[in-house]
């Protein structure tokens, strides 16, 4: 039987920590505000959750940490824009100091794929291509059951790069898209109108009103003319980029998180559209829905660190 893991979900506002059991279960312990710009501060608050959590932990239990932002585990850094705390750090080998145990990190997405890689569905599948569409566009690649975190910590991120067109054919009418500057300092990247925000910024731009991500889905799912026009660009704009993915990866099935992902309906479309797009034959849909949209971080995290115990 495998020791329980102190498992850590570190985003920009808030840290959530769970015991992993080795019998791939979590016990939620505790949630707490983030000080993103305070390394002490966010050390203390480890310790006081791993305190918490002691009835469950034995002395050498590992901790293993979900955190947002760019996890370099070579580098041992984290690039995180709204985690200045995490600036200058070796974050794994100043926490095991800290906490005086092994200590393990991974990006959220990693985790997050991970988590699905290891459902019970999922055993045995040897290529998972997770991707996550939150606010942007993210993801991330396991293979048979392990992370490829890659040189930099950069994989499956498939948001990235100059890589959606400007004009599309909308029944018979030419579309103009803007190619927009990106949080990685390119032009045109897919996480500009891949996630919920992209999605809005399709609809200010073709409509020219604003309107926030649900509201958009709800009218598209109550047949409006104008959203249709929105999310048949959005679907299109996503599926030819997931389509190269794809057709490059070959993962036997996708897995789908964030926001945007629990709209069945959309992720469906999204679906449809993709198989239209790859070049392997395929009956049955291929993006599934995520089993752990909110314990994702904390569940894969804890299955990281199961080989350290
Ligand atoms: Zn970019």
């Amino acid at each position: 039987m495998n020791k329980a893991v102190m498992c850590f979900d570190v985003g920009g506002s808030f840290i959530k920590s769970a015991v992993y059991h080795g019998d791939n279960t979590l016990t939620e312990t505790g949630k707490v505000t983030m000080p993103a710009d305070d390394w002490p501060a966010f050390c203390r608050a480890l310790q006081q959750l791993l305190n918490a959590a002691a009835p469950y932990l034995t002395e050498d239990s590992p901790v293993a940490i979900s955190a947002a932002g760019v996890v370099d585990p070579r580098a041992d850094t984290i690039l995180a824009g709204n985690i200045p705390a995490f600036r200058g750090r070796t974050v794994a080998r100043e926490l095991s100091a800290f906490l005086q145990r092994q200590v393990v990190i991974a990006n959220d997405a990693d985790c997050f794929t991970l988590a699905e890689a290891s459902a019970e569905r999922g055993e045995g599948q040897s290529v998972l291509l997770g991707i996550i569409l939150g606010s942007g566009v993210g993801g991330g690649l396991v293979i048979n059951q392990q992370i490829i975190s890659g040189p930099g910590g950069l994989t499956g991120e498939w948001g990235h790069g100059p890589i959606t067109r400007t004009e599309f054919d909308y029944q018979g009418q030419i579309l103009h898209l803007p190619r927009l500057r990106c949080g990685c300092g390119q032009i045109g990247c897919l996480d500009t109108l891949g996630g919920a925000r992209g999605l809005e910024r399709l609809y200010q731009h073709l409509l020219g009103r604003p309107a926030d991500s649900r509201a958009i889905i709800e009218q598209w799912l109550n047949h409006s003319a104008d959203a249709l026009k929105v999310v048949t660009l959005w679907s299109q704009l996503v599926s030819e980029v997931l389509a190269v993915v794809v057709n490059t990866l070959g993962p036997d099935r996708i897995v789908a998180g964030g926001g945007l992902a629990s709209v069945p309906e959309l992720m469906a479309r999204l679906d449809e559209d993709l198989r239209a797009r790859i070049l392997r034959p395929c009956r049955g849909a291929i993006i599934e829905q995520a089993r752990y949209q909110q314990q994702g971080g904390l569940l894969g995290a804890g299955r990281l660190a199961r080989g350290l115990t």
